[in-house]
């Protein structure tokens, strides 16, 4: 769940019960005002409801993310990555990413599953989590390379 934070609500206490709660320290109270950083928060929603302020009521559903499942011959199950996106748009850039890591770092043939395999869940979802490789998506599509064959299915 991601925690809906209303900062006009938020009187940034010194002792403050969303701090307390979060399992993560991804709370904290900045110049009197409570920070979420959302980069560490992994939406455990334990911090919904604790404000004695009312400054996180309400919690939102988020989408969650596996990534190489696949059917058919072989089949694999597919691994959840450990943020919840927050909303459609971040689901989207996480898909942009993915087909940009695809097109760069398969091989000719090669299934997405067996990609993820061989380069390492954890760099991939590193990946993902990061936007570097947004940053380099026009010299990706610029490279010929794939449009011979390569990890193009
Ligand atoms: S979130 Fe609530 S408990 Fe935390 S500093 Fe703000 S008002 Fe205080
Ligand atoms: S949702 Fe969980 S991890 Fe995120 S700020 Fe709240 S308590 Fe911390």
């Amino acid at each position: 769940m991601v925690p809906v934070f209303d900062e006009d609500l938020c009187n940034g206490c010194r002792k403050c019960s969303v701090v307390d709660v979060c399992p993560m320290d991804a709370a904290k109270v900045v110049d009197g005002v409570l920070n979420i950083d959302e980069d560490i928060c992994n939406n455990c929603g334990r911090c919904i409801g604790k404000c004695h302020f009312d400054a996180i009521e309400e919690g939102k559903p988020g989408y969650k993310i596996t990534i190489g499942g696949r059917w058919g011959k072989k089949t694999n199950k597919g691994l959840a990555i450990s943020k919840i996106f927050k909303d459609e748009e971040e689901v989207m850039s996480a898909i942009e990413k993915m087909i940009l890591i695809y097109r760069e770092q398969g091989i000719t043939g090669e299934r997405l599953a067996d990609t993820i395999e061989r380069i390492g869940f954890e760099n991939i979802e590193a990946q993902l989590l990061s936007d570097e490789i947004l940053e380099r998506k026009q010299e990706i599509l610029d490279v010929k390379l794939h449009l011979t064959g390569g990890a193009t299915c």
